[in-house]
């Protein structure tokens, strides 16, 4: 299982260390409740929601509802390094917080939701959240960092092979990075194990994939959708 590591050894990253990664994810899939955002947005006043800052919005009777500090910087980067970004909530009040995404903003003036057009957000296990963004973008689960703040959900989404990292105080930029540098030792340790201690760039000659190690197919958890059947091995660890 794929679980966080002392963020000290990340925090002093850099955008230019970022960039000095061989194997960047392809995709980041994020929670909203003290992820992206500091609290519950079922716990506000609700809409109108209006835009006060970037990263800070009020609720219908003036409550301030802010992102979480270093939340527009992590997604600036992203979408600077052409990573992709997916929601993945189990909010109860998904208008409101679809509201919310429309209106906070990234340094470019983009707002969040124009940047992340995937959002699962919706009641039941994360699995079915990040199964149904898998399949809607297309990337595989192994090029995926999913970042919560809460447990459970990082041991759900592990167990269906996506590298998950735990958020306890919010989407910081030490595990924005953490979840950037264990993405690429996986790779890079995905290729050992097939014989290639190559680079990470993709082009290395691909044996026949071993079965999956590690992961499980997901269960079709609360009788909702059925969960999404997958080809693909998955890593181990
Ligand atoms: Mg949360």
């Amino acid at each position: 299982m794929r679980l966080m590591r002392n963020q000290d050894v990340y925090k002093e990253r850099s955008e230019h260390g970022i960039r000095s990664l061989s194997c960047l994810p392809e995709l980041i899939v994020l929670d909203l409740d003290d992820t992206l955002w500091v609290g519950d947005i079922d716990y506000t006043e609700g809409p109108p929601f209006k835009r006060r800052s970037n990263d800070s919005i009020t609720d219908r009777r003036g409550n301030v509802f802010r992102l979480c500090p270093d939340a527009i910087r992590v997604l600036d980067v992203c979408v600077d390094l052409k990573i992709r970004i997916a929601i993945a909530s189990r909010t109860t009040t998904p208008r409101w917080a679809e509201h919310a995404l429309q209106l906070y903003q990234l340094s470019s003036g983009q707002s969040v939701a124009s940047v992340a057009p995937i959002r699962e957000m919706y009641q039941g296990s994360k699995q079915r959240h990040l199964n149904q963004i898998v399949r809607k973008s297309g990337v595989d689960r192994e090029r995926t960092v999913f970042y919560d703040n809460e447990y459970w959900n990082i041991t759900d989404v592990s167990e269906i092979g996506i590298l998950s990292i735990y958020t306890p105080r919010g989407l910081t930029w030490a595990k924005f990075c953490e979840g950037l540098w264990l993405h690429e030792e996986q790779q890079m340790a995905a290729l050992s194990s097939n014989g290639d201690g190559g680079d990470a760039s993709g082009e290395a000659e691909e044996e026949d994939p071993s079965p999956a190690e590690g992961g499980k197919v997901p269960d079709d958890d609360e009788g909702a959708a059925p969960a999404e059947s997958i080809d693909e091995p998955v890593m181990g660890g």
